[in-house]
């Protein structure tokens, strides 16, 4: 059984999201109706592909050809020397322009992999199935791919929408407790600028053990259609889309400041959020980062003490490529479910804001 919503990109670009639990036969009849199934390179993590071989087996086992290519597992896996080794092995093995590729992991592999199909021959076939919650909510939607640069993270890249996306929860059966509350972020992210219900839903779910189950499949579904939304109403990235980045102008320069790989991005983003939140009630905007104490603990557990210091934030936010004559652009709410951009001059608000948030995870 799987829940379904359809994307439509443009005209010529439309593609559906399934999601639900054990997906193998609904996704074994679109690769019949879809695709010749003489030929399928698979990349895949290298954890999910020790963790779920079996059942990775049997998705592809209709296909005459299966390659199996793995992909070495963190964020220095979406590098230029692995996408290039990657479109090497294909390459040598031989593909042809309908030659589908699918690519089973988190953000990382489906980032990596949807810029070698984007490229390998000026664009084969992608599926995603995304393994990750974050992967799930938030990065096998909406079509950007791409690898790091050393001078910056995702700076090479291409927009290419998938032929479908198969998230398929049980592979979260696997995950670990830190990787979920990574994901997570994304979920209170779209409770913030969309559906405010999402806050209740997942105060409900972080009192019982982390196991996939269909109350997932429903709040998985729901941060898809929201981010599905956002991004039909602009694909490139022009306008709205920017709205998914609340959070992240703190978190990306927490991210920075920290050290990548120090602190998981979903970390950076909640608290992130929480700086938003603030500056937004410190603008009059009715909304109290109090709606972001219940998750606070978690995160806080798994977290090591953050940086202190807000001028070295500051800097970090000042250096972002996006920011132009010193102006940072900021997502904050006017409500809940209400998001806004606003150009933030004033950096004194920005460091008040900052030394809120950073008292709360140093005590
Ligand atoms: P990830 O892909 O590194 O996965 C996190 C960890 O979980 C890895 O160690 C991986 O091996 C492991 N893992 C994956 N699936 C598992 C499973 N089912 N069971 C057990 N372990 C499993 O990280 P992520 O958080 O999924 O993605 C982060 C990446 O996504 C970043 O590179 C980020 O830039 C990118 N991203 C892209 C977009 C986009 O729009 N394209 C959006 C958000 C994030
Ligand atoms: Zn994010």
């Amino acid at each position: 059984m799987s829940n379904i919503i359809d994307v439509h990109i443009s005209l010529d670009q439309q593609y559906q999201i399934a999601i639900g639990e054990q997906l193998a036969q609904s996704f074994k009849a679109y690769c019949e109706a879809r695709y010749n199934r003489n030929k399928i390179f698979v990349l895949i993590d290298e954890n999910v592909n020790r963790l779920h071989n079996n059942k990775v087996a049997k998705l592809v086992s209709d296909f005459k050809d299966v390659h199996l290519i793995e992909i070495p597992e963190g964020e220095s896996s979406k590098s230029a020397r692995e996408w290039n080794n990657i479109t090497n092995k294909i390459l040598e093995i031989g593909i042809e322009r309908s030659t589908p590729l699918l690519a089973i992991g988190g953000g990382v592999t489906g980032d990596l992999a949807g810029f070698v199909a984007a490229t390998v021959l000026r664009g084969v076939p992608l599926i995603h199935m995304p393994t990750t919650l974050l992967a799930m909510v938030d990065s096998s939607i909406g079509g950007k791919t791409g690898i790091n640069h050393t001078t910056g993270k995702n700076l090479i890249g291409s927009f290419y929408q998938p032929d479908a996306v198969f998230s398929d929860i049980t592979f979260l059966e696997t995950l670990e407790q830190k990787e979920w509350i990574t994901g997570m972020a994304e979920i209170l992210k779209y409770a913030a600028i969309r559906n405010s219900e999402l806050f209740e839903v997942m105060e409900e779910l972080i009192h019982q053990p982390l196991t996939p189950k269909q109350r997932w499949v429903e709040v998985v579904e729901e941060s898809a259609r929201i981010k599905v939304d956002i991004v039909q109403e602009d694909a490139l990235e022009a306008g709205n889309r920017a709205y998914l980045n609340f959070g992240h102008t703190f978190g990306h320069a927490l991210e920075k400041v920290s050290g990548y790989g120090e602190i998981t991005h979903g970390e950076a983003v909640f608290v992130g959020m929480i700086a938003a939140c603030h500056f937004s009630q410190e603008l009059g905007h009715p909304v109290s980062d109090a709606r972001f104490a219940p998750f606070l603990s978690l995160y806080k557990k798994q977290m090591s003490p953050l940086t202190t210091d807000t001028e070295e934030l500051l800097e970090a936010m000042k250096s972002d490529k996006k920011v132009k004559d010193n102006t940072i652009r900021l997502v904050l709410l006017n409500e809940w479910g209400s998001p806004y951009l606003y150009s933030c001059e004033d950096h004194s608000m920005l460091q008040k804001s900052w030394s809120y948030t950073l008292d709360k995870f140093n005590t």
